[in-house]
C-alpha cells in the first residue's frame, strides 16, 4: 500500500520520505538507520517497479531461492471472486508428483501484525512450493537471509508475496499492489512460522468477527484448496464433510490435515530418499553441503555454474548474466 499519510515507518511520528525510494517515511536518520536493513532489501527496486507495465497486473514482492535480493514484480490478475496473480510457471516443475510435472503450490495469509496483532491495512498471502517439507527443496536463500536466521517455516524455492483488500461478503475481494512498507511484517510473519499464525486461525477469527469479515466464498474455496491438496496425495476427506457448514468444514480440514502431516512426518526419510534418486547430482551434493556446513550464500561461481545447469527452474530463475 502507497503511504496513506507521513508516519515514520519505525515510531510512527510525522517523518519525511525516504529520498531514493519515495516510498516510506522517516521522522529522522536513526529510525531510517533501523530499518535500513529490512529496507534496503527493496528501496532500490522500488524505482523501477513503480508503473505496472500494462493494464490489470498487480505487484507483488519476490524472494528468490539463489539470491539474497528481494525483487518487486508486476504479475497479471487472475480474475476471479477473490484476486490473485497469475503466477503462471513461477513456481517451476518438479515435486511428488513427478520431476516433469508443475509444482504443486501452497499459500497462507494473515491479515494482523505477526508480533503485536494489530488488523493491517490489506491482507497479505504467502505463497510457495507446497512440497517444500519433504521434496528435497533448496531453502529460499532471500526468506533466510530478511530474517537474519534459521527460518521456521523451512520454505523452499521461490517465494511470492501479494496483498488482497478485505470485503464485505458477497463482494469480489480486490487485490492491491504491495510496496516497501510491507516487508517489516512479511519478515515477522516468516520469523514466526507457520504454526503461530495458521490461516485457519484467521479465518476462523474473521468468521467468528461481526464486522469487517472476508467473504465466505474465498473461505469455502479455501478449504476446498485443501481437500484438492490431499486429493492429490491419495488422502479423501469424510464424505460427510460435503454437508458440513464453512466453520466446521475448516476445523474438519483443520484436524484432517494434522492427522496427514504426522503420518507424512514418519514416512518422511523414506519419501526423501525416492525423491532424492531423481535429484540431479549437483544440486543433492549442494544441498548437502548447505546441511552440514550451515552455510548459505549465493556468491561462489561454483554455485552459480550449478544454477545454470538447473533446466526445471523457469528461465527468470536462472542467475541473471551481468
Ligand atoms: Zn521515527
Ligand atoms: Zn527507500
Amino acid at each position: 500500500m502507497a503511504p496513506i499519510d507521513n508516519q515514520c515507518a519505525i515510531c510512527s511520528k510525522p517523518g519525511k520520505l525516504c529520498a531514493s525510494c519515495e516510498n516510506v517515511h522517516y521522522c529522522d536518520s536513526v529510525c531510517q538507520k533501523t530499518d535500513w536493513k529490512v529496507h534496503k532489501l527493496l528501496c532500490h527496486t522500488f524505482e523501477d517497479s513503480r508503473e505496472p507495465p500494462g493494464p490489470n497486473m498487480m505487484r507483488v514482492i519476490v524472494f528468490p531461492f539463489n539470491t539474497t535480493k528481494l525483487e518487486f514484480r508486476w504479475l497479471p490478475i487472475k480474475p476471479g471472486k477473490t484476486q490473485c496473480p497469475d503466477f503462471g510457471s513461477f513456481f517451476g516443475v518438479g515435486s511428488m508428483l513427478g520431476a516433469n510435472k508443475p509444482a504443486l503450490v501452497d499459500f497462507r495469509s494473515f491479515v494482523q501484525d505477526p508480533k503485536t496483532g494489530v488488523r493491517l491495512h490489506h491482507r497479505i498471502t504467502v505463497m510457495f512450493r507446497d512440497g517444500y517439507k519433504n521434496d528435497g527443496s533448496i531453502t529460499s536463500i532471500a526468506v533466510h537471509n530478511l530474517t537474519g536466521g534459521p527460518c521456521i517455516s523451512k520454505l523452499a524455492r521461490p517465494v511470492l508475496a501479494y496483498g488482497n483488500i478485505d470485503s464485505l461478503e458477497n463482494e469480489d475481494v480486490k487485490c492491491t499492489n504491495l510496496d516497501t512498507s510491507d516487508l517489516n511484517v512479511i519478515k515477522d510473519w516468516f520469523a514466526q512460522g507457520f504454526y503461530k499464525c495458521k490461516n485457519e486461525q484467521l479465518y476462523a477469527d474473521r468468521l467468528n468477527a461481526n464486522d469487517n469479515f472476508l467473504d465466505a466464498t474465498a473461505m469455502f474455496e479455501m478449504s476446498q484448496d485443501v481437500e484438492r491438496e490431499l486429493l492429490t496425495r491419495g488422502l479423501t476427506m469424510p464424505t460427510n464433510l460435503q454437508n458440513l457448514g464453512l466453520k466446521e468444514r475448516l476445523q474438519a480440514v483443520d484436524a484432517f490435515k494434522k492427522v496427514w502431516d504426522a503420518k507424512i512426518k514418519a514416512r518422511a526419510s523414506k519419501k526423501q530418499q525416492s525423491f532424492s534418486a531423481s535429484m540431479d547430482a549437483d544440486e543433492l551434493a549442494w544441498r548437502k553441503e548447505m546441511q552440514t556446513s550451515g552455510r548459505i550464500t549465493s556468491q561462489s561461481s561454483d554455485y552459480t555454474d550449478h544454477l545454470k545447469r538447473q533446466t526445471r527452474l523457469p528461465e527468470e530463475y536462472r542467475p541473471r548474466e551481468k
